[in-house]
């Protein structure tokens, strides 16, 4: 900066509701936490913190495994760090594409090394079993990735049919579980899932900069057996586990502040308590759903695998995308998604993820919604969103 040049003013930014894919508003108590001392990331007493939010995430997981972390980046870091460590090159990596970042695993696995075989389906669908059995009995295969929540199309995948054939092809199962982590049902031991990562900003409500990732005993014991070196120093899991273990060996300073976040994040979910948390998810969900549907726009999703979290619904012909999401930023201070790739100007993405996920939220959003629609000439019944989620809300 020249001296000629004026300082830009003090930080001021606004006050948005966040309902879009991510990230979610941070809860107070979170924002509270990131002001506390920092602290070295030698220091007993900070080891003992990230002990505690081992414990936290193994909870919240709903795991006893032992390589539980949280990895510094965001949510693409922790897949990143379930792809680098688990793929060798030559490996062949079946992943499940229905979405966005079903795309981006693949793509991460094939910069690896893997020989990556696609099983697709349309976006809004989920993968069938038959089809991930047919690409298992195809080939040897070291992984399966597949997407638990999709963020880009609204889908909840079921997944305990895949799980099986995948180990019953001696395969190792890795989930995305960055939307769905302490907003939808998720026990990764009861499940068998073998690796799971995701991400502090969605249903967490705590600002993006950490993944938690957890690893299972097939997937420790194929990291143990591997022949060749993890190629990502940043993420190899053996180097993070000395640090985040028994070893505390110095690796890369680890981000004091979002894990102090992550502390709190993990506290209040368990305070909650994980099954009214995705109760709460759930029926915020479903007030947004008949809100949406009762003002006469179509949800893309089918009911059987919608996601509570976060809800896709049809942009009605003739209205300008851009102008409402702008119009909901600028005049209500809301702030919604809109559609990627093939649904991009499609679809809106409206998240209720963690502290977003508020009865308020949802009725806030569908008045600001109505009043937009209304200004572009969408033909709705006055009131008839909020009256429709409110039903929801009170019984
Ligand atoms: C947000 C998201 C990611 C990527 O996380 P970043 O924090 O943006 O890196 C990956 N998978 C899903 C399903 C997501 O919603």
């Amino acid at each position: 900066m020249t001296s000629a040049s004026p300082l830009p003013p003090e930080l001021n930014p606004p006050l948005r509701t966040l309902l879009g894919p991510g990230p979610s508003t941070v809860h107070p108590r979170v924002y509270q936490s990131m002001m506390a001392p920092i602290l070295g990331h030698l220091d007993p007493d900070f080891l003992k913190i990230m002990d505690e939010t081992k414990d936290l995430l193994r909870a919240a997981f709903r795991t006893q495994n032992e390589h539980t972390i949280a990895v510094s980046g965001t949510g693409s870091a922790g897949m990143e760090a379930c792809v680098a460590n688990l793929i060798e090159p030559g490996d062949r990596a079946v992943v499940c594409i229905n979405g966005y970042f079903g795309e981006r695993i693949a793509e991460m696995a094939s910069r690896y090394g893997a020989e990556v075989v696609r099983v697709e389906a349309e976006w809004g669908s989920i993968i069938e079993p038959e089809a991930v059995e047919a690409a298992l009995k195809a080939g040897r295969t070291k992984i399966v990735a597949i997407v638990h929540a999709e963020t880009s199309t609204g889908i909840l995948q079921p997944l305990s049919d895949i799980v099986r054939l995948v180990h019953a092809h001696d395969a190792l199962l890795v989930l995305d579980s960055v939307t769905s982590l302490a907003g939808c049902e998720l026990a990764v031991d009861d499940w068998d899932i073998d690796a799971t990562y995701s991400a502090t900003q969605k249903c967490l409500s705590a600002p993006p900069g950490l993944a938690p990732v957890t690893l299972g005993p097939r997937a420790s014991a194929a990291l143990a057996a591997r022949e060749t070196k993890v190629r990502s120093w940043y993420l190899d899991m053996t180097l993070l586990d000395n640090y985040w273990g028994g070893k505390r060996a110095y690796h890369h300073t680890a981000p004091i502040s979002m894990v102090y976040a992550l502390r709190e994040a993990l506290r209040l979910a368990m305070e909650e308590g994980l099954e009214a948390r995705i109760a709460r998810h759930r029926r915020n969900g479903e007030a947004l759903w008949a809100g949406l549907q009762a003002m006469g726009l179509a949800l893309h999703a089918p009911e059987s695998y919608r996601l509570p979290v976060l809800t896709t619904v049809r942009i009605p012909e003739g209205i300008d995308d851009l102008k409402v999401r702008r119009a909901l930023l600028y005049q209500h201070s809301i702030e919604i998604g809109g559609g990627l790739g093939p649904l991009a100007g499609k679809v809106w993405r409206i998240g209720l993820m963690g502290h977003s996920s508020l009865a308020e939220n949802v009725l806030a959003v569908l008045q600001a919604l109505e009043q937009q629609l209304a200004a572009q000439g969408f033909r709705l019944e006055k009131g008839s969103g909020v009256a429709a989620a409110d039903r929801v809300l009170g019984s």
